[in-house]
């Protein structure tokens, strides 16, 4: 049973409703429906205020205070192994734009990860980048900076990215499949995958880069649709929804493991094949 007042779930219902009956607009304040849904997020993780444009809307959760004080997150997050229901579908999701998209994530709850992390890391580079490179989940580094791919591994991505002439200044837009870190650095678990990959389609969507770099496993078998091990994917240019796609072992791997080295590079040619159009 949610812990969560009757009227933010009524609302929410309501918003669902006209949202599944293809109803865009609302009354209240001039929020459009999905501004409503992210204002509800945002109310249920204990925000204050949700960001549309240059205007900012104070929503009713922020208002009220109950007797015990102000909503906290620490309430609604979901408790250790648990993982909850989207406060906003995954339909809703993928009509947002960028800034929506990255505001909603930025409050996530969806799973068990939003209670031990500093920050949701949703991403770094230029969002009308060429590449889009897609890791697998922040780390402790990423975590404390809100950035993915920093220290080591994300210095050595950078290198890389640099001998085929890219770089995240100007053009590469970097991501993870997971926006939130698993604790203890441990892998990431399938039900989080699933209920943290709309964000990334939609990104994917938003970004329409002209080649995805899928680097370790997880991203690699998330968007080739495969179980196979990164060895066997790796050295072909898959499709992702009509975006092509190279996948190639994670830096952090390759930090560990020398031998890969020789096989990176390859694939980085391939990328950068496919990339000239050759
Ligand atoms: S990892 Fe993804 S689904 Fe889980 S809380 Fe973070 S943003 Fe939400």
């Amino acid at each position: 049973m949610s812990a969560e007042p009757k009227d933010i779930r009524d609302v929410v219902r309501f918003l669902q409703q006209g949202a599944d009956l293809g109803l865009g607009e609302i009354f209240l304040e001039r929020l459009t429906r999905n501004e409503a849904l992210m204002a509800v997020a945002e109310a249920r993780s204990g925000a204050k205020t949700v960001g549309t444009g240059a205007a900012k809307h104070e929503t009713g959760a922020a208002k009220h205070e109950t007797a015990a004080g102000k909503h906290e997150t620490a309430a609604t997050a979901p408790r250790e192994g648990e993982c909850v229901e989207a406060s906003v579908p995954d339909s809703d999701l993928m009509r947002l734009q960028y800034t929506e998209l990255k505001t909603v994530a930025e409050s996530c709850q969806r799973c068990r990860l939003a209670k031990g992390r500093t920050q949701v890391v949703f991403s770094d580079g230029n969002p009308q980048a060429r590449l889009m490179v897609v890791g697998e989940a922040p780390g402790a580094n990423e975590d404390r900076t809100g950035l993915p791919f920093v220290g080591q591994a994300g210095k050595f991505l950078d290198l890389l990215l640099a001998a085929v002439d890219l770089s995240r200044e100007d053009s590469v837009y970097i991501c993870n499949v997971l926006k939130c870190r698993p604790p203890g650095n441990r892998d990431p678990m399938a039900d989080e995958i699933e209920l943290c990959s709309p964000f990334l389609k939609r990104q994917i969507a938003l970004v329409a880069p002209e080649v995805i770099l899928a680097v370790g496993t997880f991203a690699a078998q998330l968007l080739t649709g495969s179980d196979r091990p990164l060895g066997k994917l790796r050295g072909s240019v898959y499709s992702y929804e009509g975006v092509p796609l190279v996948v190639t072992y994670h830096p952090a791997a390759l930090l560990r493991n020398a031998g890969w080295t020789r096989s990176t590079w390859d694939d980085l040619q391939l990328l950068r094949q496919v990339m000239d159009g050759s």
